[in-house]
């Protein structure tokens, strides 16, 4: 496992791709430093308008939204600065998983004066297919992730919008390389994201029709983004001051709930992600032990780039909090998806790198690498 010189990007995450052992998410922050808030603006505007609109309907564009940090101020942004109608169209969790946290902001947002569409997926497939991924991939959040990417290019396939805003990219964030588009803004690359490629459509196909249900897990295909002229941007590379710290900053003050004091219980060191539900900390924890990094690694990333925290500082709170997840939300898993923490755990050691991790049975494995050190395996 080689660690990124700059901050603690591994070249185990998918996709990733170092040049000089850097990773490209510091690669980008470097350039992205030399280019002023207006250039980018209006290589933005002007993208937009070259974008084909549809000219019937009530809005310019559909905004992806979770109700979390992000959401608000993508939505205040398009429509204040870039001067567009948005509508928001959220994938959301089904009423058992979502918190009351998350209901609350995307009340929030409704309050605001936005539109918002909010499609759920049926609980008993939710968890039924939230079990299928896990034991097929290791990853219990799989499902859930399909369900919310594709939601909203098929939304807008479907009402005749061809703008669709995300806020990050990936590539630029967390240096995932497969979705790397043609410029900093360019979404359209997003049908490779790793959750919605890795192991095709075919098992959860199978798992549908079983249970005679529509497939609106499944991502449009290229050949329907290109009839309805739909294109994807990324809000993030628009902003100076695009971070996790700064949109749960400016969230705050537009009303959003936070979780303040639950790091040692979720792991999320911004008290401000993934608001909406808890079980996606199990996914995180889980691909800790699948690749050896978690949540605080990817926020302390953010944080080494910024020059907020120096690498040094970054690896003893990344040594604290990577992986944490406590048994309580293991515990409401289990019985979401009808296992034991046995069961649990023996699914989770079978996904674990186990050149990075000691197994214990039916049992957390235990930690063997030191952060920000390479280590041979
Ligand atoms: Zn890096």
């Amino acid at each position: 496992m080689i660690y990124c010189k700059k901050c603690l990007t591994t070249d185990l995450r998918p996709n990733a791709l170092f040049y000089d052992q850097i990773c490209i998410a510091c690669q980008f922050s470097d350039v992205e430093a030399s280019e002023t808030f207006n250039v980018k603006l209006n290589i933005l505007k002007d993208k937009i308008k070259k974008t084909k609109q549809n000219k019937k309907s009530d809005y310019d564009c559909i905004i992806g939204v979770s109700g979390g940090k992000d959401s608000s101020r993508q939505a205040h942004w398009v429509r204040d600065r870039l001067g567009l109608r948005p509508l928001l169209v959220c994938g959301a969790y089904p009423p058992r998983q979502m918190s009351q946290v998350g209901a609350n902001n995307l009340s929030n947002l409704i309050k605001m004066g936005f539109d918002l569409i909010v499609a759920t997926p049926a609980p008993q497939s939710a968890s039924h297919l939230s079990l299928e991924s896990f034991i097929k991939f290791g990853n219990i959040a799989k499902s859930t992730e399909m369900s919310l990417f594709s939601t909203v290019p098929r939304l807008a396939i479907e009402l005749g919008i061809n703008t669709i805003f995300w806020g990050e990219n990936p590539a630029l964030q967390v240096g995932d390389s497969a979705v790397e588009g043609n410029d900093p803004f360019d979404g359209n690359s997003l049908r490779n994201l790793n959750t919605l490629t890795d192991g095709g459509n075919s098992w959860i196909h199978d798992c549908l029709a079983k249970k005679h249900l529509q497939d609106h897990y499944i991502y449009p295909e290229k050949l329907e983004f290109d009839k309805k002229h739909i294109n994807i941007f990324y809000l993030g590379p628009a902003w100076d001051d695009w971070s996790n710290d700064n949109n749960a900053l400016y969230a705050a003050l537009q009303g959003l709930e936070l979780r303040p004091g639950e790091e040692s219980i979720t792991g999320d060191i911004s008290n401000a992600s993934m608001l909406d539900e808890q079980f996606i900390h199990i996914n995180f924890m889980l691909k800790y032990y699948k690749y050896g990094f978690g949540l605080a690694t990817d926020f302390i990333n953010q944080r080494i780039r910024a020059q907020i925290i120096s690498r040094d500082e970054g690896i003893k709170i990344v040594e604290q909090f990577d992986g944490v997840c406590s048994e309580e939300i293991i515990k409401d898993y289990c019985m979401y998806v009808g296992i034991t923490s046995i069961d649990f755990w023996n699914i989770a050691n079978k996904w674990t790198n186990k050149k990075l991790f000691n197994i214990q049975k039916g049992k957390r494995p235990i930690k063997k690498f030191k952060v920000g050190t390479d280590y041979a395996c």
